[in-house]
């Protein structure tokens, strides 16, 4: 049973923001490509996840995707967590091609890829500290269980390569092979059930996903430098003029009443917490101090402070 879906991570929403607002020539527009190229490649694998894993016993199996939580002020994030009444099991999701090499001697990892040769950071060092982490939370939670864990290899042209024997050999996996290796495990379990009858609530209620960072600082770019203006929802034109009660694209000639309500969501994803009438007149590009108090008072947002120094605070902050 899904307990938890996965949804986009924040991340990458944050930094299709800058994709599309940053000018095309800005000196940062590739890195954010980049970026984004290889997050949603990551998401993508962790999508891959939900083939094999749709086999296993709806009601044996409780499955947890994306599930961050805090254990002694730390966080720690679990792409999937697996419960079930006798263990819980961790799997990291890496969507890498090429031929890897998890080299157990200098604890590495390997990608040989067009004949170039790199080190990846090692996901089997990330793992052990998931499972510390967790093991941990289970106890400051008043439960017990073992937890097992699995890198997935999730890209199709994917080669595992190990030089020798590798200690973690039966951590690794690809994909097709996961679903397998889920069921051997229960073979080989013999613990208690310790696991409490609300366990998905307490997962849930703990569940703490993180809100969006500061990602202008995060990638050295000034507010300054995006593009402002409410985009046309049909040819992403920018920007459309607000006219009669309407928004309206001079490209396609298109009509909207809300268009300006992605302009804001996109502010907010840049990370800021709060916005004003004055920014909002700027960002949208209208300056009409009316329009903007009635398209801010219309989002139901929190606010604080009165008159010129109302702020209406982002919804991720709530
Ligand atoms: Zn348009």
């Amino acid at each position: 049973m899904i307990v938890k879906q996965r949804s986009i991570p924040l991340i990458i929403r944050q930094e299709e923001v800058l994709e599309r607002r940053l000018p095309k020539s800005h000196p940062k527009r590739p890195t954010i490509i980049k970026s984004l190229k290889m997050r949603k490649s990551g998401f993508w694998g962790e999508q891959e996840l939900d083939y094999p894993l749709s086999f296993l016993p709806q009601d044996q199996y409780r499955v947890f995707h994306d599930v961050r939580l805090i254990e002694t002020n730390k966080a720690f994030q679990i792409d999937t967590l697996i419960l079930t009444d006798h263990q819980a099991i961790i799997l990291e999701v890496k969507n890498i091609s090429g031929i890897i090499e998890f080299d157990s001697t200098f604890d590495q990892l390997i990608r040989k890829l067009k004949g170039r040769e790199e080190r990846l950071p090692n996901p089997l060092a990330q793992l052990g500290r998931q499972r510390r982490q967790l093991a941990n939370w289970f106890s400051s939670n008043n439960f017990l269980m073992p937890i097992k864990c699995f890198v997935v290899m999730t890209h199709p042209s994917c080669v595992l390569k190990a030089s020798e024997i590798n200690p973690h050999q039966h951590t690794i996996t690809h994909v097709e092979n996961l679903q397998q290796k889920i069921i051997n495990l229960k073979a080989e379990n013999i613990s208690e059930n310790t696991l409490p009858s609300n366990i998905n609530k307490i997962i849930l209620n703990s569940n703490t996903p993180l809100g969006p960072i500061d990602v202008l600082k995060k990638y050295g770019i000034h507010y300054d430098d995006l593009n402002k203006g409410v985009e046309c929802p049909r040819c992403f034109m920018s920007p459309m003029k607000w006219t009669r009660r309407r928004w309206r694209c001079s490209g396609c000639y298109f009509f909207s009443s809300d268009a300006h309500l992605r302009t804001i969501s996109d502010y907010f994803l840049l990370g800021y917490k709060t916005i004003n009438n004055a920014t909002l007149r700027e960002l949208i590009q209208h300056n009409d101090q009316a329009v903007s108090k009635y398209f801010l008072s219309k989002m139901n947002l929190q606010t604080s402070g009165h008159k010129r120094s109302l702020l209406y605070h982002s919804p991720h902050t709530l």
